[in-house]
């Protein structure tokens, strides 16, 4: 006697236990099945027919006794060597067809193939052969619902065949097939039979039952009679059909089959495109959370960099080797420090200072015609042009003799000439009153574009330093002192140098205070830098909650699609499968969720340059959002994706 292929020794099945009931459904079943053997399982319904398919499919373990396989006890095997014995040694077809409503019939045959990482093309031929030779070759494309009982049964059987199907475990396949569909499945049964496969069929009805070898009888969980029907097929009729199962392949079931990864990730991206798509107004919805995120990381980035780079770009503007000096007070409450003439001439004498020019300004009221306007006038030196770099375009620069002479002249800024001379066709030698005082205007600034704060470079008047203190302001102390350093990279050196000098100057007393535009611009990019931190983090909570998006769909998705789960795992597919499907759903919601994003972004950013607004993207921005939107994406779909890898097959199956 060869080794039964299938040894069942006293098989128990008890359901409930802990909080329900305990039921005894198999109460000591023994039976073995040898290759070439087409039996039918017959029994009242509720006698346990079906528990029995599922233990004898390795979809479910017996409470005791013992299963040999081949010659081996399945009790030993993990569950990835039971998937692999599922996929490689048995082909289910169940009452209900069990079929992948979102697949077409093509897809649904392949499925067993893509978990034993057949190539595409011979996947692809072979699922077509079977389609055509079970009768539905026109109907391929076809989604389940599409067809017709009968065909939708003949779709699971060249299912169950795609992977040799060895053994055909048939759960009442006719039962809710009409007399002629039912017929037709039948004589597929029949054929398959005689071509060498094991066929267990599962059935209530005898006339059914007839066509096996040999019928077992079930009653409350026991077999009541088992006996031959027919000629029992005698050894040439049973050829060797489990030469291609080599149980030693087990033990490399849980390695990856080459290329499976391939197949699988075409399939999973293909199931995650079309639940997206059937539910895409649900999809859309729970995404905004990851648009929204993404595009506002984004869009803040991009505006707070901008924003950075015009401030820096404007303090450039003057030059990076510019010092300030103005007075302070040393202690709250205390007088303002001053800086007085002769400091500026103890400075001037320092080798790091290439130029300093005192600067006594103030806003003051400037009137041209009738119009009256408040504008910052100061009165400078003739370095002027030379420390701020910063030409006259019309006109030109007052002299050294105007200084001299403290005469009333003035050099005025783009757009006090707009503002203020507004219309008329040559400023120079037009008169403008500075509080009450003529002075004539002898030159026009280059356009800086520039505003340091809330004061704008352009609308600035130059005087002569004498003029201003004279005829303006009533004091020859400067409001603060610019000092250009030699070395543009030695101004920390520079400033040290200065703040030591008055320090002396000032018998030790700290009443004034040294800046410097690098500094200026670092205090600024910090504020900025604070800002896009807040913003950032607003984005992040934004993205935050895109992750619970994704979470919550994916629970969804696992809840709805729990059947399809275990149509997966009886047709082969390893918890990892499972789990690898639904994280390449999770992070492919989040990908078109990022990517949509990153667009929104581009969209708004372009909108805000059309409001003037400085925009810089960077690249790191846009990937990092990306990057962070696809770890949330995987983060809060891992939990989604590892509930249903860890489902049971069985229960998956029957869930409705
Ligand atoms: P059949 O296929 O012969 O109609 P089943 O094997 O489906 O019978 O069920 C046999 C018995 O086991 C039934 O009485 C059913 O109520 C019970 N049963 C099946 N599955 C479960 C379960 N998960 N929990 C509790 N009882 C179950
Ligand atoms: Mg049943």
């Amino acid at each position: 006697m060869p080794t039964p292929l299938i040894d069942l020794q006293d098989i128990r099945k008890v359901y409930g236990g802990i909080d329900a009931p305990e039921v005894h459904v198999l109460k000591g079943i023994s039976l073995s099945i040898h290759a070439g053997e087409f039996v039918a399982i017959v029994g009242a319904s509720g006698s346990g027919k079906s528990t029995l398919m599922n233990i004898l499919g390795c979809l479910d373990r017996p409470t005791s006794g013992r299963y040999v396989f081949a010659g081996e006890d399945v009790a030993h095997f993990n569950t990835d060597e039971l998937a692999w014995l599922r996929r490689e040694a048995f082909g289910f077809v169940f009452q209900g067809y069990h079929l992948i409503p979102s697949a077409s019939a093509q897809e649904n045959v392949e499925m067993p193939a893509i978990y034993a990482g057949t190539p595409a093309a011979e996947r692809h031929a072979r699922a077509a052969a079977l389609l055509e030779r079970l009768g539905l070759g026109t109907r391929s494309t076809n989604r389940p619902h599409q067809l017709s009982g009968g065909q939708q049964q003949r779709v699971s059987i060249a299912r169950a065949l795609m992977n040799g199907g060895h053994i055909i475990l048939a759960d009442e396949p006719t039962g809710a097939l009409d007399t002629h569909s039912g017929a037709q499945v039948m004589a597929l049964l029949d054929e398959l039979a005689s071509q060498g496969h094991v066929i267990i069929l599962i059935t209530h009805d005898r006339e059914v039952a007839a066509r096996a070898n040999r019928i077992i009888e079930v009653r409350d969980g026991v077999i009541i009679s088992d006996r031959a029907n027919g000629q029992a097929p005698s050894p040439t009729d049973a050829p060797k059909t489990l030469q291609a199962i080599d149980l030693r392949q087990r033990l490399n079931a849980g390695s990856e089959a080459r290329g499976a990864w391939k197949g699988e990730l075409v399939d999973a991206l293909q199931a995650a495109w079309r639940v997206m798509w059937v539910n895409r107004f649900r999809t859309a919805l729970t995404l905004l959370g990851i648009v929204i995120g993404v595009a506002s990381v984004v869009v803040m980035l991009a505006v707070g960099e901008g924003s950075k780079r015009q401030v820096m770009a404007e303090m450039g503007a003057f030059g990076s080797n510019i010092i300030y000096l103005n007075g302070m007070s040393p202690r709250p409450r205390a007088p303002l420090g001053v800086v007085s003439l002769s400091d500026v001439a103890a400075l001037a004498t320092l080798p790091q200072v290439k130029m300093i020019m005192p600067i006594n300004g103030d806003l003051i009221g400037v009137r041209y015609g009738n119009v009256d306007h408040t504008m910052y006038t100061g009165g400078n030196s003739i370095d002027f042009s030379a420390i701020f770099n910063w030409p006259v375009v019309q006109g030109s620069f007052f002299t050294q003799a105007d200084e001299d002479a403290a005469a009333a002249v003035a050099v005025i800024g783009k757009k006090v000439r707009d503002k203020v001379l507004k219309g008329v066709p040559n400023p120079i030698g037009q008169y403008i009153l500075l509080e009450n005082v003529p002075f004539k205007v002898v030159g026009i600034l280059a356009e800086k574009g520039a505003s340091a704060g809330d004061s704008d470079s352009d609308t600035r008047i130059v005087v002569p330093y004498s003029a201003a203190s004279v005829r303006l302001f009533g004091t020859h102390d400067p409001e603060y002192v610019v000092i250009a350093a030699a070395d543009a990279s030695k101004v920390k050196q520079t400033e040290k140098a200065i703040d030591q000098l008055m320090l002396k100057l000032h018998n030790g007393q700290r009443d004034f205070e040294v800046t410097n535009n690098a500094a200026l611009i670092q205090a600024e990019a910090k504020t900025r830098n604070t800002l896009s931190l807040m913003l950032g983090s607003i984005a992040a909570i934004s993205l935050l909650v895109g992750g619970i998006g994704v979470m919550n769909i994916m629970l969804m998705t696992v809840r709805e699609r729990t059947r399809e789960i275990g149509i997966r795992m009886a047709t082969g597919a390893r918890q990892r499968d499972i789990l690898r499907q639904f994280l390449t759903e999770a992070l492919m919601l989040s990908v078109v969720g990022g990517v949509t994003g990153i667009a929104l972004a581009f969209v708004v950013g372009g909108l805000l340059l059309l409001c003037d607004v400085a925009v810089a993207f960077s690249m790191v921005a846009v990937f990092g959002a990306l990057g962070c939107a696809l770890v949330t994406g995987v983060i809060f779909g891992f939990m989604p994706a590892r509930k249903a890898a860890r489902l049971d097959p069985v229960t998956a199956l029957t869930s409705e």
